[in-house]
């Protein structure tokens, strides 16, 4: 294409292999365009799509970074992603899509790993020490967590290890060994050891401060988290004595702002426990008292507020990329709030939920806004406000 806008910039050698990047070979404008067409086909018929927001540098911007390990027939470790849909380990230094910092720390600790005689884990085998590598880091503190998933508890060498990747990287507030010795799919498993630091990091959003374990979710882009947030607050329009729910949780960023901007009375639910333990601690962190969180599955959280008659005038809502259940949405029916905050990160799964709501009950989309939280990927996060229409 010889007119295009701007071409994207850093074309990737494993683009292929890694299919991370699904509109790679978009320039940016045309995956801007691309995610709006999307949308729009899933969508419009609800209402109107606003334009999507996209990133003004949209490189770099992920603040939590995984890798895999893997040991070649020859001894060689090579660090990376998993192959798009196997278990083949890709090797990576940097992706355009990843902090860069959190790049290097990971082949840092790579290059490590002989002279610590540390091995890495096999899957086939189940043998083998290190699995995987996360690094989260605040964007907005630069507070750095380094959590070492091993298959055994045992590390023998770490007091030295930690030493030495810490002289490298001073900047590295807390270093975790996370224990997973399952066979499993799941990166991280459910013990682990703080080996250096607090065992958990800081970052602030909307002027909030948040705290960020391991284990527990955290917006990925916080440049456009900010975007998007500040879109779902916009929505719901907060008076001042409004009582909120904040459903799909996590550590309490969209509740926690919420009352920040003017919530009379927030109560969030959330299913991960360790996410909650954070969301409890962020609320007295940002010295509020009107907000209260509960671990418990949404739907079922939602079926006994209705069932109890509560009577919250705005609803979020965040589910993870599978959406929303008829628990749900029926008990969001019968409690009937004046608006409904409907934050998706898969507009298929939003396409059928706002189409049982929409034909179950007086809600309707008054708002539709595309954010692109993730450049150069297929996935498209929207925000929705819906409020009730006589019929
Ligand atoms: N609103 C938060 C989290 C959104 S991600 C934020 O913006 O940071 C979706 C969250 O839903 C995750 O924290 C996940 O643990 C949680 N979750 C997944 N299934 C759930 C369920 N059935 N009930 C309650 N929470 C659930």
């Amino acid at each position: 294409m010889s007119n295009r806008p701007e071409t994207n910039k850093q074309s990737c050698p494993v683009y292929k292999k890694c299919g991370g990047c699904q509109l790679q070979n978009l320039s940016y404008p045309e995956q801007l365009e691309f995610k709006q067409k999307k949308v729009e086909k899933l969508l419009k018929r609800f209402c109107t799509v606003e334009k999507i927001i996209g990133m003004k540098t949209p490189y770099h911007y992920r603040n939590k970074v995984q890798a895999a390990f893997y040991t070649d027939k020859k001894g060689k470790i090579i660090s990376g992603v998993y192959q798009s849909g196997s278990h083949h380990v890709v090797g990576i230094d940097s992706c355009q899509t990843e902090d860069v910092i959190a790049d290097k720390i990971i082949v840092a600790v790579r290059k490590l790993l002989p002279s610590f005689r540390m091995t890495t884990y096999n899957e086939d085998t189940g043998k083998g020490f290190l699995r995987h590598i996360l690094v989260k880091r605040g964007f907005a503190t630069n507070q750095i967590m380094l959590v070492l998933v091993t298959g055994t508890p045992v590390f023998p060498s770490k007091n030295n290890f930690v030493k030495a990747i810490l002289k490298q990287f001073p900047e590295i507030t807390t270093i975790v060994q996370n224990i997973n010795p399952y066979r499993t799919n799941l990166v991280l498993g459910d013990n682990q050891k703080v080996l250096y630091g607090k065992g958990y990091i800081e970052d602030i959003l909307c002027g909030c401060r948040f705290r960020i374990s391991p284990k527990s979710f955290y917006q990925i882009n916080p440049v456009q988290t900010e975007v998007l947030y500040g879109k779902a607050i916009e929505f719901a329009n907060l008076k001042g004595s409004e009582t909120v729910l904040d459903t799909y949780c996590g550590i309490g960023t969209i509740g926690i702002i919420a009352a920040k901007n003017g919530a009379g009375n927030v109560i969030g639910a959330e299913l991960n426990g360790d996410a909650v333990r954070d969301a409890i601690v962020n609320a007295r962190a940002n010295n509020l008292k009107n907000i209260r969180f509960y671990k418990a599955d949404a739907g079922e959280f939602m079926r006994e507020a209705a069932n109890e008659d509560e009577k919250p005038d705005v609803v979020f809502m965040d589910p993870p990329r599978a959406g929303s259940d008829r628990k749900f949405l029926e008990s969001l029916i019968k409690m009937s709030p004046k608006k409904v905050v409907y934050v998706s990160c898969n507009p298929e799964t939003l396409a059928r939920d706002l189409a049982y709501l929409t034909q179950n009950s007086p809600y309707k989309a008054q708002k539709i806004q595309p954010v692109d939280m993730f450049p150069h990927t297929a996935h498209i996060e929207c925000v929705v406000l819906l409020t009730k229409v006589l019929r």
